[in-house]
């Protein structure tokens, strides 16, 4: 069975003026619909065809590169969208502020562990704020690996992610990678990573 791509939950501009629409139109129709497309030609034919998105993620380091590469991209993009609003300014409240605060000592250190994983992953990655036996953790990783993945360097289950790829931010940002990372705080979904938070 084919993976597709869903369209996005909300309208291209939901997210402006920190992500803008033509940078959203063009992350999610040809940089997502590329990953889908790829993973799909790496599976077919292959026992990999039955597995779930889910189960080709964590099982990464058995899978083919392309597999890897593409299901991570496929998965990682399903979960940034997910995890995006715009917020006007609102923070974590309760459990998951209480569990940021016990984790990183304040809000503000919690975002410049965050940004500090950004901007000091090399070329293309991402940014994760992981739980892991209750407690939460901040990660990165490469390319489009994830912290669900067996090979990941740091494992937990993701309750937030930020792609840091030249292709999230560049039509706006161009090499500024703090600045959009900046940005982002504006457009994180706090029902949605709180509601992450909760199942553990
Ligand atoms: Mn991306």
């Amino acid at each position: 069975m084919a993976f597709t791509l869903a369209p996005l939950p909300y309208a291209y501009d939901a997210l402006e003026p920190h992500i803008d629409i033509e940078t959203m139109k063009i992350h999610h129709d040809k940089h997502q619909q590329a990953y889908v497309d790829n993973l799909n030609k790496a599976i077919a034919g292959t026992e990999n065809e039955n597995k779930t998105i889910e189960e080709l993620v964590k099982s990464a380091g058995t899978i083919s590169p392309a597999v890897r590469n593409n299901g991570g991209g496929h998965w990682n993009h399903n979960f940034f969208w997910d995890s995006l609003k715009n917020n006007n300014g609102t923070k974590p409240s309760g459990k998951l502020a209480a569990a940021i605060d016990a984790a990183f000592g304040t809000f503000d250190a919690f975002k410049e562990k965050f940004n500090a994983a950004g901007t000091t992953r090399f070329g293309s990655g991402w940014a994760w704020l992981n739980i892991k036996d209750g407690k939460l953790e901040v990660s990165s990783t490469p390319n489009q690996d994830n912290p669900l993945m067996d090979i990941a360097e740091v494992k937990g289950t993701p309750i937030l992610g930020c792609d840091v790829w030249e292709h999230a931010y560049y039509l706006k940002y161009q090499n500024k990678r703090p600045a959009y990372l900046e940005a982002f705080w504006n457009v994180v979904n706090w029902d949605k990573v709180a509601e992450r938070f909760e199942k553990g």
